[in-house]
C-alpha cells in the first residue's frame, strides 16, 4: 500500500493551484476508498468545483464530526495548505498512526471522528491569484446592474500575465521611497523631500473621465466577500461592505450552507485565513459578558492548545477583531456556523508575520495591522530580500500607461510573505495546525450502548433496561449554547420487535434526552477540591421495554447530530 507522504502533491512547501489541489483529493480518493469520499459541494461560474473530502472509517455512515475549510479569501492560500495537512493527518489516523505521539486516549478518540475537509472555498478567485497575483478578495467577478461609477479595473497591462501594482510620481503623493531599501514605498513623513508617491492596482480605470483618478477600493471590481454573505446577522451592502445582493447569493457560500444544513452532526469548525497568527473566536457581535459562559470556558481549552502548539493568542472576535469599534461584521462564516449551526467554531489568521517583525502587541489585535510604522516595513524588506527570496517587493519597471502616462509597474507582490508565509516556513504552519485540531476533533460526543439487562418476570414478560452513555468530551449537543437550536434535537430510541411483542406499544418511541459530556473547558474551578462535587450522571439515559414472548428486541438510538448506535437484544 502506497505510504502517503508517496501520495502528496506538495501542499506542504507550496500553494497547489486547482488542477493539483484536485488531483490530490481525487488520488487520496482512489487509493484508499475504504477512508475517502469527495464531493462537489458547488459549481463556481468559471466551472470549477468546490471539493469537500470526507474522511473516516466508514465515511458514509453519520456521526460527530468535524468541519475545516480555507481559503474563502483568494489571496489566502495558506488556509488550503493547512486543511490538506488536516485531511492528510485525518488519513494517517488510520494508515500510519504510529506517526502520532498522541496520547491512546486521543488517538482513540480520532479513530471514529469523521472530518469534513473543504480546502478550497474559492477555486476560482485562488486560481486567479495564483496565475496574476491581481489583488483580490474572494471571488473575480462583478455581476452589480450599477456600474456607473469610476473604479479601478485590475490587469495586466505591460502582458508579462501578472497583475502586480503601478506607482505614479505625484507631489501630492502620500507615500516616499525608504532611503534604506530602493524602490520600497514607505508612508510619507513631514521632513521627507521626496520624490512622492501615489499607489494604484495595475490595470485601467473603467468611466475614466481623463482627469479624475479614483481611489482604489479592495471590493471595487469584485463587489462580493463572501466572508460577509452568509444568513447569519447578513446585512445589505449599504450596512457591510462586500455582503453581496442577498444572504447566499453566490454558488460557493450557498454550497458550504446546503451541506452544513444537511449535516447537523457537524460539531467544531475551524475556518482558515491569514494573516496575522491570531484565533478568533466568538462572540463577533457582543462582549464576552455578553456569551454563554460555558460556551467560553470549552474556548480556553482551545486556547490553551492553540498558544502552547504555535504561540497564536485567542481574541474575542468583537473585543479585539473589528475594523470598526462596536461595529460588528455581518454574514461572516463563523458566526454561521456557531450561532446558527451550533459549532465550536473559530478562525485562525495563519502567519504571525508581526511577531517576526518584532512588533509589540497592541491593546487589541486588529490594531496591528494598523500600526505597522515605516522601520517595520523597512525590516520587513530587509527579511524578505534575505529569507524570502525577494518575491514581496520585486523591481520597479518603466511603463507607459494608457490612460496615465509614464509610471512604474511592479514593486509589490505581497502573495508569499505577507498574505502567505514563505514556503520553508509552510510546513512548520501546516503540522502545528494540524497538530491543534486534531485535538479539537477528539473532543467530539461518542454514543455507545454501555448496558443491557434482562430481567425476567412473571408471565413470560421480559424487563429490559438498556443504558446508553456519552463518553465523549462535549454533550450530545455540542458546545452548550446550541441546546437551543431547533435541529438540536434530543436523543431517542427506536424499538421494532421480532418475534417478540412491546407490552406497551408506545415504548417503541421513547425520547432520551440529551447527555452530558465529561468536559467542561477550563477555569471552572473543577480543580480546587474546596467543594467537592461534580455533575451527577447525567452522561448517560434509559430506555425502558415490557416484552411479552421470546425473539429480537432491534434497537436504533441516537439523533440527528450523535447518529445512531444499534443493537438486537435477543429474548
Ligand atoms: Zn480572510
Amino acid at each position: 500500500m502506497a505510504v502517503l507522504a508517496d501520495l502528496s502533491f506538495g501542499f506542504r512547501n507550496a500553494y497547489l493551484d486547482y488542477d493539483r489541489l484536485t488531483g490530490q483529493l481525487q488520488q487520496w480518493a482512489e487509493a484508499y476508498p475504504q477512508l475517502c469520499r469527495v464531493r462537489s459541494i458547488a459549481k463556481t461560474p468559471e466551472g470549477r468545483d468546490v471539493w469537500l473530502i470526507a474522511i473516516g472509517a466508514e465515511p458514509d455512515r453519520v456521526r460527530p464530526a468535524v468541519w475545516v475549510d480555507g481559503n474563502l479569501h483568494a489571496a489566502e492560500l495558506a488556509g488550503s495548505s493547512v486543511a490538506l495537512a488536516i485531511a492528510e493527518d485525518a488519513l494517517r489516523i488510520h494508515l500510519e498512526p504510529e506517526a502520532f505521539d498522541f496520547s491512546g486516549p486521543v488517538m482513540d478518540r480520532l479513530r471514529d471522528v469523521l472530518f469534513y475537509i473543504v480546502p478550497r472555498i474559492s477555486p476560482d478567485g485562488a486560481e486567479c491569484v495564483l496565475r496574476t497575483g491581481r489583488p483580490l478578495r474572494s471571488v473575480p467577478r462583478d455581476r452589480r446592474a450599477e456600474r456607473g461609477q469610476p473604479r479601478w479595473v485590475p490587469g495586466d497591462l505591460d502582458g508579462d500575465g501578472r497583475v502586480m501594482a503601478m506607482r505614479v510620481l505625484d507631489p501630492g503623493g502620500e507615500l516616499v521611497e525608504a532611503h534604506e531599501f530602493p524602490g520600497l514605498l514607505v508612508e510619507r513623513s513631514l521632513d521627507d523631500d521626496g520624490p512622492f508617491y501615489k499607489l494604484y492596482p495595475e490595470g485601467l480605470i473603467e468611466n475614466y473621465d481623463g482627469k479624475r483618478v479614483p481611489s482604489p477600493f479592495f471590493l471595487g471590481d469584485n463587489p462580493i466577500d463572501l466572508n460577509r454573505n452568509f444568513p447569519y446577522d447578513w446585512a445589505p451592502s449599504h450596512h457591510q461592505a462586500g455582503a453581496g445582493p442577498f444572504a447566499g447569493s453566490e454558488p460557493e457560500s450557498r454550497g458550504v450552507m446546503e451541506f452544513a444544513s444537511a449535516h447537523p452532526e457537524i460539531f467544531a469548525w475551524l475556518d482558515l485565513h491569514t494573516f496575522g497568527g491570531v484565533l478568533i473566536r466568538p462572540l463577533g457581535n457582543a462582549p464576552d459578558s455578553k456569551m454563554d459562559p460555558e460556551d467560553l470556558a470549552i474556548f480556553r481549552q482551545l486556547e490553551a492548545w492553540m498558544s502552547e502548539q504555535t504561540g497564536y493568542p485567542t481574541v474575542s472576535g468583537f473585543d479585539e477583531f473589528l475594523y470598526e469599534p462596536e461595529k460588528p461584521l455581518r454574514g461572516d462564516l463563523t458566526e454561521y456556523a456557531y450561532h446558527q449551526r451550533g459549532a465550536l467554531a473559530y478562525v485562525v489568521e495563519l502567519w504571525d508575520l508581526f511577531k517576526r517583525l518584532g512588533m509589540e502587541r497592541p491593546s487589541k489585535f486588529v490594531q496591528f495591522y494598523e500600526r505597522v510604522t515605516r522601520s517595520d516595513i523597512i525590516k520587513l524588506a530587509w527579511w524578505d530580500r534575505d529569507e524570502n527570496e525577494g518575491r514581496c517587493f520585486p523591481k520597479w519597471k518603466p511603463f507607459e500607461h494608457p490612460q496615465l502616462g509614464s509610471l512604474e509597474l511592479g514593486g509589490v507582490d505581497p502573495r508569499i510573505g505577507i498574505w502567505n508565509p514563505p514556503l520553508h516556513e509552510l510546513a512548520m504552519v501546516c503540522a502545528t495546525q494540524a497538530n491543534v485540531f486534531l485535538r479539537v476533533a477528539a473532543m467530539v460526543p461518542r454514543i455507545r450502548i454501555a448496558h443491557v439487562a434482562r430481567h425476567h418476570m412473571p408471565g413470560g414478560i421480559t424487563r429490559v433496561e438498556v443504558r446508553i452513555t456519552n463518553d465523549g468530551y462535549l454533550g450530545t449537543y455540542g458546545i452548550p449554547s446550541a441546546k437551543k437550536l431547533d435541529f438540536n434535537e434530543p436523543l431517542y430510541a427506536k424499538a421494532k420487535t421480532d418475534g417478540c411483542e412491546l407490552v406497551d406499544v408506545g415504548a417503541a418511541y421513547q425520547v432520551l434526552g440529551h447527555l452530558d459530556g465529561w468536559g467542561h473547558g477550563l477555569h471552572t474551578g473543577q480543580n480546587l477540591p474546596a467543594y467537592p462535587g461534580t455533575r451527577g450522571n447525567t452522561n448517560s439515559a434509559w430506555a425502558t421495554y415490557l416484552v411479552r414472548g421470546t425473539g429480537a428486541l432491534e434497537l436504533e438510538i441516537g439523533s440527528c447530530r450523535t447518529g445512531f448506535v444499534t443493537t438486537r437484544v435477543a429474548l
